[in-house]
């Protein structure tokens, strides 16, 4: 298949919408970010990539930090993880509070929000220290992407502390409930900072191939995880990838994906790729317009899809 061609004919078919996004401004240092900005990239099993847009731009990965914690998490605890959080769509916003308190504190999945505070919080009382565990998060990030400069931006970071009401308010809703065992101003500020690494198109689509092939690197032959704990997170993706309109995901685009308020957004083809597409103007779900645009004509001009 000629990718590159693919690549460039989406490139030019999305551009009209480039206008049509909103950046998230309650992020105050992710406000400033021109949103007419877009980059594409697939990585297959021997490295091969095709990138169209500004594929070295590098951009705040967000919410795509949570299938990493999330990969974590389920490597040390294995399904006793579940106890603490779900894995069921919330049918929510990314950031609501209602419903946590109707569930007494247990988060539907770990891509919401409150999941990935949570799992956050897991990952702090396995690795002893807020410093540890943050550390840990970004030897592994750049591990998956082969790539030592990955680093996170304490300004982006220090920023959404500042305006962190909500994510404040669901930490507490959980440790009201114990089921937070750490200090709340610790998970919250971990969790912040791995959702402030600066990634691009190319190291993401990288990143993906570990769950495109059943937890084992297809590059390096290193095992992340389990070949059902990487069929689980690609269920997860799949169905709570992209908060209240994951369901639209799956229906437009027909892949495991992942999106960030960054206006990044990972996908999987299972056996074949790992793709990430950016742009950071986002829709009223808070997920790249761009971004799901282009994917949805990616499987539709490639066929590829898991359905
Ligand atoms: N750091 C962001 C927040 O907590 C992540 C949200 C997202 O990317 N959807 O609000």
């Amino acid at each position: 298949m000629d990718y590159q061609s693919i690549l460039a004919e989406i490139e030019q078919e999305v551009f009209p919408l480039l206008e049509r996004g909103k950046v998230a401004n309650y992020i105050p240092a992710l406000a400033e970010v021109n949103p007419k900005q877009f980059a594409m990239t697939i990585t297959l099993f021997d490295g091969t990539q095709y990138s169209v847009g500004q594929a070295d731009a590098l951009f705040s990965i967000q919410s795509i930090s949570k299938v990493f914690t999330f990969t974590l998490a389920l490597k040390f605890y294995g399904t006793e993880l579940y106890k603490r959080v779900g894995h069921e769509p919330s049918g929510n916003p990314f950031n609501s509070l209602v419903q946590l308190e109707y569930e007494k504190g247990k988060p539907r999945n770990p891509f919401i929000n409150a999941g990935a505070i949570n799992v956050t919080d897991a990952l702090i009382s396995h690795y002893g220290s807020a410093q540890v565990a943050y550390k840990e998060v970004l030897e592994f990030i750049r591990a998956i992407s082969d790539e030592k400069s990955i680093t996170s931006n304490d300004v982006v970071s220090a920023s959404e502390m500042e305006h962190g009401f909500r994510n404040l308010a669901l930490a507490n809703l959980m440790k009201s409930f114990n089921n937070l065992d750490n200090r709340v101003a610790d998970v919250v500020g971990t969790y912040f900072k791995h959702c402030a690494v600066e990634m691009n198109t190319k190291t993401l689509s990288r990143a993906m191939l570990y769950l495109a092939n059943d937890g084992v690197d297809p590059i390096s032959g290193q095992i992340y995880i389990t070949a059902s704990q990487s069929k689980r997170i690609n269920a997860v993706m799949l169905t709570c990838g992209h908060y209240d309109a994951s369901g639209d995901f799956a229906f437009n685009v027909g892949l495991p994906g992942k999106s960030g308020v960054g206006g990044g957004i990972v996908a999987v083809i299972p056996e074949k790729m790992g793709i990430c597409v950016w742009s950071p103007g986002l829709n009223e779900n808070g997920n790249s317009l761009v971004g799901t645009k282009a994917l949805e004509l990616f499987t539709t001009k490639t066929g590829l899809s898991i359905f």
